[in-house]
């Protein structure tokens, strides 16, 4: 389904593949202009032509959310002008048993999950405030999970960036709400998509393809929805937390 987003200009973290390719497709098939970031250039690139086919409006931008965004920021405004909306959406979830130590994995989650969100969100907020402050409509996105409530043993530092990301957004809204710019926490149930592929762990690989055996899985394109239905929304209706499961999911 496609909504009306035209003249909305959007970037999109994390593009590269599942939740966020699809963001993105739908976004321009809404009629956004669709700035597409995140770190492997080829798979934006065939992201950015498909999109183009189709009759849209995208531009693929390789860039790392925990790294220095000046250049990433730079590309879209001159090619786009000022964005108005924003969709933190780049994660990763690598899971191990505390015990494990696994320090590196720790820090890559909370860079990424965490910082990653704070960096894009600091890169964009002159935009999003000004395009609110001539009365246009302006949105951020953030891509918790539904594990930001649940409690369960190898997810734990996944679980908390999540919880963190979740809590920030419901902080952020308090600043930026009077500000007529919208914040909006998706918290997605089980979804078909790359998150899982990272981890390396042979005993939690096989407990999350019990998991998706037993509650199901969304498609991208069903949470995607969610974000380009939330978005649309007249101005001043913020659906502000939202979680999306598959049916089956407790
Ligand atoms: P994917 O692994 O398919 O997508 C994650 C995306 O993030 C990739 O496109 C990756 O692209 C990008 N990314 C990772 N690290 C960085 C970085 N440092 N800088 C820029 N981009 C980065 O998984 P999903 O689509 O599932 O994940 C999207 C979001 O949805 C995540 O925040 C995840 O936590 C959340 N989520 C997913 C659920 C699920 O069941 N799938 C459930 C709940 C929430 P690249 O490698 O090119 O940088």
């Amino acid at each position: 389904m496609t909504y009306d987003l035209t003249n909305r200009t959007a970037v999109v973290t994390g593009a590269a593949s599942g939740i966020g390719a699809e963001i993105a497709l739908v976004l321009a098939r809404s009629g956004a202009r669709v700035a597409l970031l995140s770190r492997r250039a080829d798979r934006l690139a065939d992201l950015a032509d498909k999109i183009t086919a189709e009759g849209g409006q995208a531009l693929a931008v390789a860039a790392d959310v925990t790294g220095d965004l000046s250049g990433a920021v730079a590309a879209i405004h001159t090619a786009y002008g000022r964005v108005d909306l924003v969709v933190n959406n780049a994660g990763v979830m690598l899971a191990n048993p505390i015990t494990a130590g696994r320090a590196d994995e720790w820090q890559r989650m909370i860079d990424t999950n965490i910082t990653g969100v704070l960096n894009v969100t600091n890169a964009f907020t002159p935009d999003l405030t000004s395009t609110a402050a001539e009365g246009g409509t302006a949105d951020l996105v953030n891509i918790s999970s539904i594990g930001a409530h649940l409690t369960f043993p190898n997810f734990a530092v996944y679980t908390a960036t999540k919880a963190a990301v979740t809590h920030l957004s419901a902080n952020l809204r308090s600043e930026f709400g009077p500000l007529n710019v919208r914040v909006t926490n998706v918290e997605p149930g089980l979804t078909e998509s790359e998150l899982a592929s990272h981890v390396d762990n042979a005993e939690v690989i096989n407990e999350l393809t019990t998991w998706f055996e037993a509650m199901g899985r969304l498609t991208a394109a069903e949470v995607a929805d969610v974000v380009a239905y939330t978005t649309s929304r007249a101005r001043h209706v913020n659906l502000r937390q939202i979680m999306v499961l598959p049916t089956t999911q407790i």
